[in-house]
């Protein structure tokens, strides 16, 4: 089971496929689409019936708020104000793997279902082409979680979010393996100082560099308190347990290594970068914890991966897909 990262390109998209599903989200239908980081499960955010029907099938507690997904800044102005800091961090990294937490317009029409009665509103412009056609077309902002159930490993391919929700599943618009692999960078600008929510692809320092200021670990600090949005420390769990920082697996456990050193092992295993490259890594991590897991083991064992860049959002996956589950 040794992997190479799918090095297909983006699909394009297919512009009748594109219209199909900006139909369902323009109908207060779901849609599932994909995005560089993981595949998102879609409605009009302005709708707050469709927007329940993301809770429901995801069985998303109702405290915790969902990005939403425009296709430009333009269109994330009319939703959100944005400070100075805000503007230097979207020219930097829009359109891409990074979410703003912004104070909210009162008159912005997004459903108090998707801030989760907050105040600010998390919004982000994807880079991926079918996502932003979709965006174009159905011309709506979109809330848009990971398309899986609440808690569990993230999709990064079409089959995934299938094989997730079997005949549940909505229509999903096939774009190919996302690239980045992990959910997109949160900073939170609408408090005294910017604060990282949540690491993902767009590393810390890069956004330091930007701001010309450290970012606080507002994340961290929530991770310890179940009630706040989003910081659940159990999250994108496998239904195999995990250990993490183990050198060599044990026979009956599955292996999750990265970097040439990888030792051999008996039973399944998984290389996240033969290269020790931590990108590649990030985008094969969920498939790699699916594709352990469907192999039936009771434990996944985790060598230890690199804390900088990338390999920050990595150990806060693991961490979490680690976590005792409640
Ligand atoms: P997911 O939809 O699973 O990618 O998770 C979205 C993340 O964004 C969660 O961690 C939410 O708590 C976070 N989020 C969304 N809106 C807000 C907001 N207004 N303030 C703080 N965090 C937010
Ligand atoms: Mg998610």
């Amino acid at each position: 089971m040794t992997n190479t990262r799918d090095t297909e390109p983006d699909r394009l998209p297919d512009p009748s496929d594109i219209a199909a599903a900006a139909n369902i989200l323009c109908g207060g239908g779901l849609v599932a689409f994909p995005t560089e980081t993981v595949y998102g499960l879609g409605a009009d955010a302005r709708d707050g019936t469709a927007v329940a029907g993301i809770y429901a099938l995801k069985n998303r507690p109702a405290f915790n708020p969902l990005i939403v997904h425009v296709p430009d800044r333009e269109a994330a102005a009319e939703l959100v104000r944005f400070p100075a800091q805000a503007d230097a961090l979207a020219d930097a990294f829009w359109p891409g793997p990074f979410t703003l937490v912004l104070p909210a317009r009162s008159d912005n029409g997004i459903s108090s279902l998707v801030t989760a009665g907050l105040d600010t509103l998390a919004v982000r412009v994807p880079s991926h082409p079918s996502a932003r056609a979709l965006l174009t077309v159905a011309a709506c902002p979109v809330a848009g979680p990971s398309a899986n159930r609440s808690g569990r490993i993230s999709p990064t391919r079409a089959d995934h979010v299938r094989a997730e929700f079997g005949a549940d599943a909505p229509l999903v618009l096939d774009g190919g393996a996302s690239a980045d692999g992990l959910e997109s960078t949160i900073v939170d600008l609408s408090g005294d100082v910017p604060a990282l929510l949540r690491p993902g692809t767009v590393a810390r320092d890069a956004i330091e560099a930007v701001l010309g200021e450290p970012l606080s670990d507002l994340g961290e600090m929530m991770a310890g308190a179940p009630t706040a949005p989003g910081q659940l420390a159990s999250h994108y769990a496998p239904a195999a347990s995990i250990r993490l920082d183990v050198a060599i697996a044990q026979d009956d456990e599955g292996f999750l290594g990265f970097g040439p050193e990888m030792p051999t092992h008996n039973g399944p295993s998984f290389n996240l970068s033969v290269a020790g490259d931590l990108r590649e890594a990030a985008a094969n991590l969920f498939d790699a914890l699916r594709t352990l897991d469907a192999s039936g083991v009771p434990m996944i064992a985790v060598m230890p991966i690199p804390a900088q860049g990338v390999g920050e959002a990595i150990n806060d996956r693991l961490r979490r897909a680690a976590a005792p589950r409640t």
